[in-house]
């Protein structure tokens, strides 16, 4: 994916909050399992479980307080309907924030709908930081959760989480934490977090599509009911009634994906064979480097500067549509994304209509930066033909 075009032209790839390209490792490991290991049930079940574990002990958890899930979208919708209906009453609050991805919305707004819960959001900063005061002071005695992204898919923040799950647990909430866009760029363990349920999908963080965790603190995971039905949900059936499977099993119907686990388990453990230190610095660098040189670009306005954040960073030019320019950029082969990135309210307190997004991995260069703003300078990639 990262070479060069048959033809030899450039592949710029800077759109990896959308999705990640995959290390040889990752696509070897799922070509290992369908080539020689997809046979007995006991085995893949054995791989399987190691997967878990794997996958558990590079984020600081323990294996039984993992469910494999989809996505990140399913696995916080998981959490709205079987804890938030069995923990929800009407007038609980549950507070989200001014920078979530609709992911981490619109479960909550259904499900407070549903129970009679109400939604209270804490705003940002106008730099796009969110600042620990902006959610302490929305807590109460009512509150039951609160509900975060990590870090923001358009601004990059990263969001203050230990000191949030701190102030959050002193009023008896508990706290959900939207990793999607935090687990390819920083060192996540769930002791140092302390939150109480932790979601992320593979595919951001270098691993396959279609699978994802969700870390749920064991004693929380122990209230929850099943979401669906089917075999490895019930521990024993009769018509006269069904006994829950423990959990973690008892939120994993059918099949188990474990091709996908040992893929994702493969990734996580690449990137800490890389370096999260090594990688965080790298990005870093980058980040300021593509700051700098995206302010030369006349009319560009950088949206999203916290001090704390990760290597995604959006951008409008004035006076053209974002959706214009990417596609001028995409013709030069730099892949960046536009739109409101399913952030519309965050994007209502920008005021602004849509932007455009940049989006760093560790295996991006100082080179891909200067292809980026070389393609903006170019007056028929900035749409400005005149
Ligand atoms: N949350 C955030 C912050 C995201 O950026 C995304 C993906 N753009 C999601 C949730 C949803 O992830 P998925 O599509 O893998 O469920």
């Amino acid at each position: 994916m990262l070479a060069p075009r048959a033809d030899g032209s450039p592949f710029v790839y800077l759109d990896n909050a959308a999705t990640t390209q995959k290390p040889r490792c990752v696509i070897d490991r799922l070509v290992q399992f369908y080539a020689s290991e997809n046979a007995s049930a006991a085995g893949a079940t054995q791989l399987h479980a190691q997967a878990r574990g794997r996958i558990a002990r590079s984020i600081g958890a323990a294996a039984n307080e993992l469910i494999f899930v989809p996505s990140t979208t399913f696995a916080i919708s998981l959490v709205a309907h079987s804890w938030g209906n069995t923990h929800l009453e009407p007038g609980d609050e549950i507070v989200v924030t001014g920078l979530e991805h609709h992911a981490n919305l619109v479960p909550w707004h259904e499900i407070a709908h549903e129970t009679g819960a109400t939604l209270r959001i804490a705003p940002i900063e106008a730099d796009g930081s969110l600042r620990v005061e902006a959610v302490a002071s929305r807590l109460c005695a009512r509150t039951r959760l609160v509900a975060v992204a990590h870090v923001s898919n358009v601004l990059g923040t990263v969001s203050p989480i230990a000191e949030i799950a701190l102030a959050a647990h002193r009023v008896g909430a508990r706290v959900l934490v939207d990793g999607a866009q935090a687990v390819a760029h920083l060192r996540v363990d769930m002791h140092a977090l302390d939150v109480d349920f932790y979601a992320f999908s593979a595919h951001k963080a270098f691993g396959p599509t279609g699978i994802g965790v969700l870390y749920v603190r064991e004693e929380v995971m122990q209230t929850m009911p099943p979401w669906s039905g089917g075999p490895k949900v019930v521990e024993a059936f009769s018509l006269a009634g069904t006994r829950h499977a423990a959990p973690p099993q008892r939120f994993e119907p059918g099949a188990p994906n474990v091709a996908d686990a040992l893929g994702m388990a493969a990734a996580l453990e690449y990137m800490r064979a890389v370096g999260l230190d090594a990688i965080r610095s790298h990005e870093r660098d980058l980040l300021a480097y593509a700051q700098d040189r995206l302010r030369r670009v006349p009319s560009l306005r950088l949206i999203g500067t916290a001090a704390d954040k990760v290597a995604i960073q959006a951008f409008v030019i004035d006076g053209h549509a974002p959706e214009d320019i990417r596609m001028r950029l995409a013709r030069a082969g730099v892949e960046v994304q536009a739109g409101q990135f399913s952030a519309q309210p965050l994007f209502e307190r920008l005021g602004v209509a849509a932007a455009l997004r940049m989006s760093i991995a560790f295996y991006n260069t100082r080179e891909d930066i200067d292809a980026l703003v070389a393609a903006l300078l170019d007056r028929d990639a900035a749409g400005d033909s005149r």
